[in-house]
């Protein structure tokens, strides 16, 4: 079996050949050595047609291109970058690829390493991520699922019935990219504001079985969590169980909890132990957050527990 120095010594003139460089071909010879000692075995051979095709990729060193202006040069051929007056091409980008995505699309991505925002967040935050509204925080603000995402889905179920395939891959790759800039922006908002997030652990697996699939495509919180944790100073996630039942003014279960089937329609409800008011998300995120702090646990001392 041959190591990938040596594969690339067997490649050697490919890149002329094929008219890309040479750094490219050493590249995938890198990738195909790497992959074959992970499975342990050989990749299977690229599909060049059919559902199961392959999708492009070339990769490159920051030697075998060059940055000009809001443009790439590779092999002297010249791509052009769309939208670069919006946001600069990094000044210290290092390697990259041009990718297809399933749509035959070609992309360029560039590396880089781009310096951690000052945080000058302070404060903290209770996340309770919802069905009908994305999420509420325990401040009451509350952030919904963007309209636009919701108008996608609808043309996206009007192409599936449709059968359209390209069509259903077009609106799927549109909500995606839309969905992730969504959760980029807010993510990065909230990780700005907030120094300590607490989020519950709902799980989209467990509620994708009942009929709210549709809401479910359109929230995403695995992915807004996972970003949440990486992006914010310090992350917390709790097992959201009785966050909603649970009064957050004197922590108990009271029987005017919102509970069951019936209490999914509840959005406001009034304990009947201290009185409180509440919102139903609300409440949720600040027991989230009281959990996260580790006090006080939930349930505690309710008379209520087993109701
Ligand atoms: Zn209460």
């Amino acid at each position: 079996m041959l190591n990938a120095f040596a594969l690339s010594a067997q490649c050697k003139g490919i890149g002329a050949e094929l008219g890309i460089h040479q750094q490219t071909v050493q590249s995938v010879c890198d990738q195909f050595a790497t992959s074959r000692d992970q499975h342990r075995r050989c990749p299977r051979f690229r599909a060049s047609f059919g559902l199961k095709r392959a999708r492009g990729w070339v990769p490159f060193q920051a030697q075998s291109r060059r940055i000009d202006g809001n443009s790439i040069v590779y092999k002297g051929r010249r791509y052009r970058f769309f939208g670069s007056g919006k946001r600069a091409v990094p000044a210290n980008a290092k390697s990259g690829a041009f990718v297809e995505d399933a749509l035959g699309r070609w992309w360029v991505v560039l590396y880089a390493d781009t310096p951690a925002p000052a945080v000058a967040a302070s404060g903290s935050v209770g996340i309770d991520l919802g069905l009908k509204t994305l999420a509420t925080l325990s401040d009451g603000v509350v952030v919904e699922n963007p309209r636009h995402l919701r108008q996608k889905a609808t043309r996206l179920a009007a192409a599936q019935r449709a059968g359209n395939k390209r069509r259903t891959a077009r609106i799927n790759s549109e909500i995606a990219n839309a969905r992730r800039d969504f959760h980029h922006k807010l993510s990065t908002r909230l990780s700005r504001e907030y120094a300590f997030i607490a989020v519950g652990n709902v799980n989209a697996k467990r509620l994708a079985k009942t009929k709210m699939a549709k809401s479910i495509f359109d929230a995403g919180w695995s992915t807004l969590r996972h970003m949440l944790r990486y992006k914010s100073a310090q992350f917390v996630e709790v097992d959201e169980k009785f966050t909603t039942q649970t009064c957050s003014e004197c922590g108990s279960l009271p029987p005017s909890r919102p509970k069951g089937i019936a209490g999914l329609g509840v959005r406001a409800w009034e304990c009947s132990d201290c009185g409180a008011s509440h919102d139903r998300d609300v409440n949720a995120a600040q027991n989230i957050l009281r959990l996260a702090r580790g006090v006080p646990r939930l349930g505690e001392g309710s008379r209520n527990l087993a109701a």
